[in-house]
């Protein structure tokens, strides 16, 4: 027997409307390309991007139809996702630190049919036009007086508030209805092997994503919250935070390209964030930016929680948000294809009271499953593990967030027997049901049979003084197959060598885990995602030899 409780779509277009209508005056802040304070809020997002959608359907843009973004994190941003999303269109978010290899395949490959684009990215624009062959027009989100000045040499190109300007709100306009099911935003994943990976979210994936995400022990959106979005709207949605937001009428503070740690602090400081989302990397650059100017984060910030994700919170960084900033740093995993929350680390009861060390023991983790997603850590033979906190196997996931398949089928079957997505990734799940994440499959070090996690060794590493950033791969070595390789960078001035870095390990990681050498270098790669480029490094130091080798 069916229930008989009305039947309506799961609509994207639903968050903004009631945003505009119960929290008209909540502020979506925005620091722009040009670096100056720009205020508006959930009222004149709405207006805005009613008639952004207007206008767009008058440009030819329908159900279906793919619409590219090459932008920051600003309200214009923000804007298009919920008017192209809205009228049933496809936003095809484009992450402009791809290779213009990667750029030239996803763009073909998505086939969208207008690109909007940051200023800052005209000059790739300007280059790339010709190969972007099913794009009709191009938009510089920029007034119109300015496009001669930015964008000289671009075919086909108008000015995205003049799409606005000369669109007169229609009180008549309601946002179409349409199943639940159907496409709302596509994103590629980076693409470290091969080429990129389209995965297509629908508004019902999204509308129960953003639902979860909301939630008190996950990120907590509220009307009495302000959230920094560093993570940008160009990576999986920006983890989902605009959608969780509109639903709880959340202020948003927006930082455009200045994500260097002293706009990163301003805001903080002068939005009064109460929840910051990003990699580690940005939380290293803010920490820089505080010892540098010898800042007082206590007495200067109200930030209650640092979101991290991405790759793994150093111990340091959890310790350092508690000390230093009276913040909790709240751990979560996830990805592309999870759109993105799998885990998140918040303490349970038992936790609460736990001495400091043992608190950071647990924050340590990824995290537990949040409603909506199930895990399973399978061996070689796909057979399952438990959950002991001790065995280590590959994670797969499956939910309603989850991908089913890549777009265009890409990849082919991706699910197993079972229906659970192989996330790359190897894990422990002790029996509270918080994963440890040990490693990518492809980053993990293999060491005479045994497995060495990088991300453990990093964590320790980065909490050397002197050591800003820290690496480690696995190198091949003649006896023992692989042995890692430890590779850092140092804090300016910083006196260090191998000997102290060694001897600064010691005891801090197993006996046989000690690296095989340790290279200082200038910088790290970083991928598109602002993550260290393992890859990358593992292709620059292929030829490296061991002393010990
Ligand atoms: P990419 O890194 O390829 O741009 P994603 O953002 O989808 O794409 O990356 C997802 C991957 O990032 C995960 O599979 C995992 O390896 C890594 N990751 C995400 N969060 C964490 C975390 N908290 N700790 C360690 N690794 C993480």
């Amino acid at each position: 027997m069916l229930g008989l409780m009305q039947d309506k779509p799961l609509l994207i277009s639903s968050l903004l409307e009631h945003a505009e209508r119960f929290h008209p005056e909540v502020e979506v802040v925005s620091k722009t390309v040009e670096g100056t304070i720009h205020r508006t809020n959930w009222r004149e997002i709405g207006q805005r991007a009613r008639r952004l959608a207007i206008s767009l359907e008058k440009q030819g843009v329908k159900k279906g139809s793919v619409v590219a973004t090459l932008a920051w994190n600003t309200h214009r941003h923000v804007e298009l996702y919920f008017a192209v999303m809205g009228l049933g269109a496809v936003l095809h978010t484009i992450n402009p630190r791809l290779s213009p290899e990667h750029l030239d395949y996803i763009v073909n490959h998505a086939e969208g049919e207008i690109l909007f684009f940051d200023t800052t990215f005209a000059p790739i624009v300007e280059k790339m036009q010709e190969r972007f062959g099913h794009v009709k027009r191009f938009y510089a989100m920029a007034a119109e007086a300015t496009l001669d000045k930015i964008a000289p040499k671009i075919r086909d190109l108008g000015s995205y508030e003049a799409l606005i300007d000369n669109t007169p709100a229609d009180p008549a306009f309601t946002w179409p209805q349409f199943d639940e099911r159907t496409a709302s935003s596509l994103c590629y994943t980076s693409g470290t092997t091969g080429n990129p990976k389209g995965v297509l979210y629908s508004h019902r994936s999204t509308i129960l994503h953003a639902c979860v995400g909301g939630l008190p022990d996950i990120m907590n959106t509220s009307a009495n919250a302000t959230i920094l979005v560093v993570v940008p709207l160009f990576h999986v949605n920006a983890w989902g935070l605009p959608y969780s937001a509109a639903m709880t009428g959340t202020k948003l503070v927006l930082p455009g390209p200045h994500m260097d740690g002293k706009s990163m602090y301003e805001l903080l400081r002068d939005e009064r964030v109460t929840l910051a989302a990003g990699v580690p990397t940005v939380w290293q650059m803010l920490f820089q930016y505080v010892d540098a100017n010898s800042l007082k984060p206590r007495e200067d910030l109200c930030l209650k929680t640092a979101l991290v994700g991405g790759s793994a919170a150093p111990r340091m960084m959890i310790e350092r948000f508690d000390r230093e900033f009276d913040t909790f740093l709240l751990h979560a995993w996830g990805m592309t294809e999870m759109s993105p929350l799998g885990v998140v680390c918040q303490l349970l009861p038992k936790h609460q009271h736990l001495p400091a060390e043992q608190r950071y023991d647990v924050q340590m983790k990824q995290g537990r499953a949040v409603w909506g997603v199930q895990l399973k850590i399978v061996d070689e033979d796909n057979q399952r593990l438990p959950h002991d906190g001790k065995a280590r196997g590959r994670l797969l996931v499956s939910g309603p967030w989850i991908v089913d398949s890549y777009f265009k089928g890409e990849g082919g079957k991706i699910l197993d027997e079972e229906g659970f997505f192989d996330t790359g990734d190897v894990a422990v799940i002790d029996d509270d049901g918080y994963i440890t994440l040990v490693d990518r499959s492809k980053d993990v070090i293999k060491s005479g049979g045994e497995w060495i996690s990088s991300i453990d060794l990093e964590n320790v590493a980065v909490g050397c003084p002197g050591i800003a950033m820290a690496a480690v791969i696995g190198v091949s070595h003649p006896k023992w197959q692989e042995r890692p390789l430890l590779v850092c960078v140092k804090k300016p001035g910083a006196e260090l060598d191998k000997s102290t870095v060694l001897s600064y390990l010691e005891g801090k990681i197993a006996k046989w885990w000690t690296p095989d050498d340790v290279v200082f270098i200038d910088a790290l790669p970083l991928t598109a995602t602002g993550k260290i480029y393992k890859l990358g490094l593992r292709q620059q130091f292929k030829d490296y030899q061991l002393p010990t080798a």
